[in-house]
């Protein structure tokens, strides 16, 4: 075999033992190594360089390089080729440490066999090898891992557009609003409802986990009373538990302070917890929720006053000791413990819960129930409640320690009834929330802080290092995303106002901020409201191609304290009615580009528009004409040239003035 001979550096000054390590490659076949000695480490930081080195022995204690300095410039000139210690027997310490650093291994010097040294080069250039390997595949496995990270979120926001149509479209006719059901077409129907509010579920867990993965969780932390947050869980998991017989009981510590917390995400963990211990204990068991307060934490980190341990346990069909590290992995179910059917999950929840968990800085953890049964732990950390709660102080003093700028967004949904007809069954936090997820989900920059504040339906958000003209850019990219996503969300988009308040030139406290912001919002809602009441006025559309006659009209009406707007062809009335709302159109029959019955017909088929009066004007007198008037929906027909008392009078009879 002509094999080429692996180069060995031999970095050491003493020429005693130089000749010593050289001695050891005597029995080795000629040709299988060639050694080059180095006396100094400057000189073999330049050999190195040049590449070629297969391994490189290193003595500790160079002219030019003490303890790890020889591992560390070596390392850092070469960091493919592998690091063997050379070390006397007194500075063994320091040779484990030069491992820890990257060397594959050490050597003793004195203690070195002939036969020993050149097979430790070769275990030690192997094991570099096979760890530039698994370093390889770790990579490429983390990049696959992230890329299925983003299929997920991806596939699960696009699922959750259409699934919400579906959802609405099945929840509506099972109001019956659309009309009468047989109870087959019912059943079916409820059978769909169940499936897709699985599928919500599972999609929701999926969008979750990746974002939790991905480090885009956010928490809305507000002041929560944790009591009350676990009764309501128990309440609405009752119904379950009594289906088994099981009793949940509930102990709680009276000293428990008020936590700071997101009320929702931590309700999802208690519920999460709950309802797997009703699903794995068997009738007549025990389910336990137990608070306290923990004693004698050691090492809180900043602010952490204490914490509360909070504990879900059940005398079910426990879980064997063999899973309890893989519990928290996402998709991790155990084995053999009921049927899948039974089971039922997507072994996602402890996963969440965890993430959940530990974003707040607590820990959650599993334990045997005393021999029988699970018990799941989980704490949280107790910090000053009155402390602001929002991030803003801390943002804001950040930026002016840094001299950024930084702007403060805040949305108003101002018409907040309109989005709860739109998402029927929710409540004003989880619309904006929803709205919340969306800007989200259009891409705001990491660190971006938005919360939701139902309080006051605003949603808010913290945008660091970012001006007036970037935020204001910012906004118009959140409405142009919102108004592309109306079908999703219900046609409420109108009703959200916004304002910008950006540090220093706004307010320089996060209260001045705030406060900015929301004056501007008043202001805007004034002059809307303001608006409404010009509207108040009530408004004709009047569409004519004879611009004498449609001026005459639109004078008259005018005097009568009537909005007027004009169209001078049937597209422009098509458009113009759209987009306006009238309270009344009046219509002439002869119109260029689309006549007027087609256009009282497009007009009064459309759901949106149909209860808009129409009064049809034309020349045309005879009865076959009003026929086909009425045929296409319009309301009355008035027949040039009318007398204006007569017009205004139905004007007046159809807008109630
Ligand atoms: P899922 O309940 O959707 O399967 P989880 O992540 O919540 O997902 O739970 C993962 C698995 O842990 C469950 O499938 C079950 O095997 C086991 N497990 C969780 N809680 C309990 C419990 N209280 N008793 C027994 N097994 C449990």
């Amino acid at each position: 075999m002509n094999e080429k001979p692996l180069q060995v550096l031999l970095v050491e000054d003493n020429v005693g033992d130089a000749r010593l390590l050289r001695e050891a490659f005597r029995a080795e076949r000629a040709g299988s190594f060639e050694l080059t000695h180095l006396v100094r480490m400057s000189e073999a930081v330049v050999h190195l360089a040049k590449g070629g080195v297969d391994i490189a022995l290193l003595d500790l204690g160079l002219p030019d390089a003490h303890d790890l300095d020889a591992v560390r410039r070596a390392h850092a000139v070469a960091p493919d080729v592998p690091l063997i210690v050379l070390t006397g027997l007194n500075d063994e310490a320091l040779a484990t440490q030069a491992i820890k650093e990257g060397s594959q291994d050490y050597l003793i010097k004195g203690q070195i066999e002939n036969r020993a040294l050149p097979r430790a080069l070769r275990h030690a250039i192997e094991r570099q090898r096979m760890q530039a390997e698994l370093i390889k595949a770790s990579e490429e496995l983390k990049k696959l891992d992230e890329m299925k990270s983003n299929f997920i979120s991806i596939a699960a926001h696009e699922l959750r557009t259409p699934m919400t149509s579906i959802k609405n479209a099945v929840d509506l006719i099972l109001t019956k609003k659309t009309g009468d059901l047989t109870r087959e077409q019912e059943q079916f129907l409820l059978m769909a409802q169940r499936n897709i509010n699985r599928l919500n579920g599972l999609v929701g867990d999926l969008l979750n986990i990746s974002k939790i993965e991905s480090g885009k969780f956010e928490l809305l932390l507000a002041k929560i009373d944790l009591k009350q947050l676990i009764e309501g869980a128990l309440i609405t998991l009752r119904p379950l538990a009594e289906k088994k017989f099981l009793p949940l009981h509930l102990n709680y510590s009276v000293e428990v302070p008020a936590l700071r917390a997101d009320a929702g995400k931590i309700e999802q963990v208690l519920i999460n917890l709950i309802n797997n211990s009703i699903k794995f204990t068997p009738e007549s068991g025990v389910i336990t929720v137990d608070v306290h307060q923990m004693e004698n934490v050691p090492d809180m980190p900043d602010g952490v006053l204490g914490y509360v341990e909070i504990s879900v346990a059940d005398n079910g069909i426990g879980i064997p000791e063999e899973h309890r590290q893989h519990l928290f992995e996402k998709f991790y179910q155990v084995e053999g413990s009921l049927s899948q059917k039974e089971r039922g999950g997507t072994g996602l929840g402890l996963a969440i819960s965890k993430g959940i968990i530990e974003a707040h800085g607590g820990k959650i953890w599993f334990e045997n129930n005393e021999g029988k049964g699970s018990k799941f732990n989980f704490t949280l950390p107790i910090v000053d409640v009155e402390q602001d709660c929002f991030t803003l102080k801390n943002e804001l003093s950040k930026a002016k320690l840094k001299t950024l700028p930084l702007s403060v967004l805040i949305l108003n949904v101002s018409n907040m009834e309109s989005l709860l007809k739109s998402h029927n069954e929710m409540g004003n936090e989880q619309v904006l929330n929803i709205v919340k997820e969306r800007i989200v989900s259009f891409g705001i920059k990491a660190t971006d802080k938005i919360a939701v504040s139902p309080l006051t339906n605003e949603i808010i958000l913290i945008v660091p290092d970012t001006d007036k003209l970037g935020a204001q850019a910012l906004l118009k990219r959140i409405f142009h995303n919102i108004s592309a996503q109306k079908a999703a969300l219900g046609d409420c988009f109108h009703s959200i106002i916004a304002s910008i308040a950006t540090y220093s030139e706004d307010g320089t406290s996060d209260k001045e901020l705030i406060e900015f912001a929301r004056g501007e919002i008043k202001k805007q809602t004034n002059k809307l409201s303001a608006g409404q009441a010009a509207r108040d006025k009530k408004r004709v559309l009047i569409v004519d191609d004879e611009t004498d006659i449609l001026e005459s009209i639109k004078f008259t009406l005018e005097q009568e304290g009537i909005e007027c707007i004009v169209a001078l062809d049937g597209e422009d009335a098509l458009a113009k009615a759209k987009k306006e709302m009238p309270d009344l159109v009046l219509l002439d029959v002869m119109l260029p580009k689309m006549n007027g019955y087609k256009v009282s017909r497009l007009l009064k088929f459309d759901e949106a528009f149909k209860q808009i009066p129409i009064i049809m004007l034309t020349a045309r007198a005879q009865e076959r004409d009003r026929q086909v008037g009425a045929e296409s929906g319009a309301n009355e027909y008035l027949t040039k040239p009318f007398e204006m008392a007569e017009l205004v009078a139905l004007v007046k009879k159809y807008t109630d003035v």
